[in-house]
Order: structure tokens, then C-alpha cells, then sequence
């Protein structure tokens, strides 16, 4: 049996053929870096994480690009707000974005193409659209994308046809399905931009957010590839758009396979940054939760179904790692003289694994079938019927299958994080010691800070500090 996908476009299950023989492409639209990404953003990534592993798993080479949208009216609003240039912004949470995917254990894309450097290309297709009548220019120097010319328009979101009203335009990058109009491709340059603008055949002005992942995904991955994921929020308008820009331009297929994770709620609301009800990565770890019992969390839902974070779920994960850990520890320590070889017990649970994960990877069918080899192996050593050799087979196989997994030999991220009213109070410490000129104190805190990696820098504005 092959792989089979749920793919959006064709709401069904579909076999999974790749374009290139083992090699399979994938685009994964990334984070807007504008502020810390929350959990539910991470339950997206983490999804195309699952994906890609079982992938991999499966013998496949993945290519996989993940952009980052580093200038959009969100990116550009909040570098105004803060005072900041938009580099200065985005710059911050990019670093910030790559340490939360090493703390999660989310294998790092290939490719990371940022939107600012690919602003050549993207007049370019702009161009291109114009020239072939799908795009038109309007007064103020933007260009919009004539959904009325691309007789498809609406396909991939199943809008209705009432809901789209081409010859009126939406501006913004993000909009209700209801609002289907003419979208910008290109934003003639406002008073709001700032100091955000490039020069183009349309005077200055900037691309819009959809374009920016049209170009970034065919520079990088060819007209045609395999697959493209998102959360369900991109369905509509982001991934609508992009699949027709990108087909109007290249004239050429984009897409095979259309993958969207569903949300991760509180309260059963989406989590959001404008409902500000949501946890970033810090947040949890400083309250003491793993990251491995975060990430069991956001991956053993099957991603198709709606989550709701709560608490007793990162206790119930925390747990489920721990038995899968603790069953690794005691095969490695097994020295029974049984004669078992487990051989029979392994391959079953591998088809039952790889059955349960073809089937748009279900997840549920997938642990299901690791933990009754996990209770299998538990029996056989505590009777002593495993063989040496046995529990060594077992243990490769629980070691692939934590390829997909990814949580046997994660950190927990809570060594690192810094707990910054600790460091202040000994900033404060010290401040007092060197007022009562006691330097030798003050030296023993700068030692005390130093070896848990923090900085001390004194600046004629007090005492910073740097974690290393
Ligand atoms: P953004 O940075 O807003 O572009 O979002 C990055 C990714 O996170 C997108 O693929 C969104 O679909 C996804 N996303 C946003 N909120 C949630 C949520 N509550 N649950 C799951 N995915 C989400
Ligand atoms: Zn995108």
C-alpha cells in the first residue's frame, strides 16, 4: 500500500506519487517574524515536522524550504511601533524562531528564503502577470491580481461563486473568504511604510505577503513540486492566491498535494495573537514544562483534528515520554538469558506502525503500535524470555521509530532558560556589596552568574546582562 493524503484541494484521501522519483519537494509556509511565534504556530511546524520525518522514515529524500516572512503589513506596523528598523525587527525573532525549533526538536528545512531578498523576482512575476492580462495597475502604484481571469480562482478554499467579487480590491494581506476581491500583488508605497520600499516598474512600493511565497517556492523547489503545508488559516486567502499566481505565471501545475494542520486551541478558540490567549515556548518552559512533553503534545493529535492545549494533557505527555524512555534504559541494561529474539514482535509492529502512519498519518494507529511492543517487551524481560539480542533488535527499532517521533533524546530546554528576576535580584546583590565596598562579594556574585552563563556588563546606565 502506498502513502495516501488527505489532500485539501480535492477534500480526499489521495495515494501519495511523487514528481521526481524518491526525491519529494516540499514548501512550508513559515513564520512572520514579528514577534515570538506562539505554541499553536508551532503545532503547524511541528505537524510538517511529523510529515517530513515519516517521509524520511519511508525512504524518501524531502527537500524542504520553509520562508520567512520578513516584510509584510504586520512585520512593517510593529518595527513603526517599536521605533526599530524593520531588519532590526525581523532579525530578533528570526534568532528567536531558530532556538525554539532546536529546543522542539523540529529538524531544521534546508532552506530558509527570507521575502526581503527575493523582491528582484518577485516584480518579475508581478511583471509577468501584468503582461499576460491577469494583473492590472491601479493609481496609486499598486498592482491587483483580476480574479475574474483565472477561471479556477477559488478552487483549493471551495469558495462559492457569490463570494467572490472581482473588480473590487482588497488590500490587506489577510481577509475573510467572504471578502474574496482582486488582491495586491504589489503595494504602491504609503506614508505608513516607512523606510520599507523598493523601486519597481510601478514607481516605489513593496510586494504583497502572497507573491512573496509564489516566487519563494518555485525559485527554490521548480513550477511543479510535490508538496505544500500550512495551518487552515492559509487555506484561504494565502494559498488560494499563491496557487494562482503561480499557475497564471508559469502556466504549469504548482501543487500535488495541499496539506493543512487544524488549529491548536485554548478554550476551545483558535490561539492567537489578537485573542492574546496564547503560551509562546519561553512561556511554558519557565513554568517547568519539558519541551518533550510539549512537543508529545502538539504531535499525537492527528493533524486534522482541532487540540485544545491544557495542562493535564502536558502531564499526560510528559508521562507517554517517560515510559518510552524508561523502556529504552531498561533493554539497554537487559542481561536476561531468555531466547526470544523479539523478531516476530518487531515486525508486526512495524507494519502495524507504518499501516496506522500511510493512512495520512495516523498518528493514534502509530503509537498504538509502539506501545504494545513496549508492553510486549516489558513482559518478555520481566520473565526473562527476551534474548540479549532480542532486547538490542528492539531497541533499534524503538530508535527508528523515534525518527518520526523525535523525543528519546530531546534536551528539555529547562537548563537554559534563564530565570531573569533571579538575575536581577543578584544584579541588585552586588550593587549593594560594591556600594559597602565590598568588592571581593560583589566578585564572588559576577563568578556565582558567570558559571550559569550570564554576562554581567556595566554601563554607565547600571548593570546589563548577557546570557551566553
Ligand atoms: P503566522 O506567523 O501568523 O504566519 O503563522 C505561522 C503558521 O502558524 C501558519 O501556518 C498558521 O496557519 C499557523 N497557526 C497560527 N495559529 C495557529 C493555531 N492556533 N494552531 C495551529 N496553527 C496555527
Ligand atoms: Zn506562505
Amino acid at each position: 500500500m502506498s502513502i495516501q493524503f488527505y489532500n485539501t484541494i480535492s477534500r480526499r484521501k489521495e495515494a501519495f506519487k511523487v514528481i521526481d522519483q524518491n526525491k519529494v519537494r516540499m514548501y512550508t509556509c513559515g513564520p512572520t517574524v514579528y514577534d515570538f511565534a506562539h505554541i499553536g504556530n508551532y503545532r503547524t511546524f511541528m505537524f510538517e515536522d511529523l510529515l517530513r520525518r515519516y517521509l524520511e522514515f519511508r525512504g524518501y529524500e524531502v527537500v524542504q524550504a520553509m520562508n520567512l516572512t520578513d516584510v509584510d503589513d504586520n512585520t512593517i506596523r510593529r518595527s513603526r511601533e517599536r521605533g526599530i528598523s524593520l531588519t532590526e525587527l525581523t532579525d530578533e525573532f528570526k534568532a528567536a524562531f531558530h532556538a525554539d525549533l532546536k529546543t522542539l526538536n523540529i529538524q531544521p528545512a534546508h532552506l530558509y528564503p527570507e521575502a526581503t531578498r527575493f523582491v528582484a523576482e518577485m516584480i518579475q512575476m508581478v511583471q509577468n502577470l501584468q503582461d499576460q492580462g491577469y494583473a492590472y495597475q491601479t493609481e496609486d502604484g499598486s498592482v491587483y491580481f483580476n480574479i475574474a481571469k483565472y477561471g479556477q480562482y477559488g478552487k483549493l478554499a471551495h469558495l462559492n461563486p457569490d463570494e467572490m467579487v472581482s473588480g473590487e480590491r482588497v488590500t490587506e494581506d489577510s481577509y475573510e473568504k467572504e471578502g474574496a476581491r482582486d488582491f495586491a500583488l504589489w503595494k504602491g508605497y504609503k506614508a505608513e511604510d516607512g523606510d520599507v520600499h523598493w523601486e519597481s516598474p510601478w514607481g516605489k512600493g513593496r510586494p504583497g505577503w502572497h507573491i512573496e511565497c509564489s516566487v519563494m517556492s518555485t525559485e527554490l523547489l521548480g513550477k511543479h513540486f510535490d508538496i505544500h503545508c500550512g495551518g487552515v488559516d492559509n487555506i484561504f486567502p494565502h494559498h488560494e492566491n499563491e496557487l494562482a499566481q503561480s499557475v497564471c505565471a508559469t502556466g504549469e501545475e504548482f501543487v500535488n498535494y495541499w496539506l493543512h494542520s487544524e488549529y491548536l486551541l485554548v478554550d476551545n478558540k483558535k490561539m492567537s495573537k489578537s485573542l492574546n490567549n496564547f503560551y509562546t515556548l519561553r512561556d511554558l518552559l519557565e513554568q517547568g514544562y519539558p519541551a518533550e512533553a510539549i512537543r508529545w503534545m502538539l504531535i499525537t493529535t492527528h493533524y486534522r483534528q482541532k487540540l485544545n492545549f491544557s495542562v493535564g494533557r502536558l502531564e499526560e505527555s510528559q508521562k507517554a515520554v517517560n515510559r518510552l524512555r524508561e523502556f529504552r534504559n531498561k533493554l539497554t541494561k537487559y542481561v536476561g538469558n531468555g531466547s526470544d529474539d523479539a523478531s516476530d514482535r518487531i515486525r508486526i509492529a512495524r507494519d502495524q506502525f507504518t499501516v496506522a502512519m500511510d493512512d495520512d498519518l495516523n498518528i493514534s494507529g502509530g503509537l498504538a503500535a509502539i506501545f504494545e511492543l513496549v508492553r510486549w517487551g516489558n513482559r518478555s524481560m520481566d520473565q526473562g524470555e527476551l534474548s540479549v539480542e532480542g532486547a538490542k533488535s528492539i531497541i533499534i527499532t524503538i530508535e527508528r521509530f523515534d525518527h518520526v517521533l523525535g523525543v528519546l533524546d530531546m534536551d528539555s530546554g529547562l537548563d537554559h532558560q534563564v530565570d531573569e528576576a533571579f538575575i536581577e535580584e543578584k544584579i541588585a546583590q552586588r550593587k549593594a556589596a560594591r556600594a559597602n565596598k565590598d568588592f571581593a562579594a560583589g566578585d564572588t556574585i559576577r563568578d556565582e552568574l558567570a558559571a550559569l552563563g550570564i554576562e554581567l556588563i556595566d554601563t554607565p546606565d547600571g548593570t546589563k546582562w548577557k546570557a551566553g
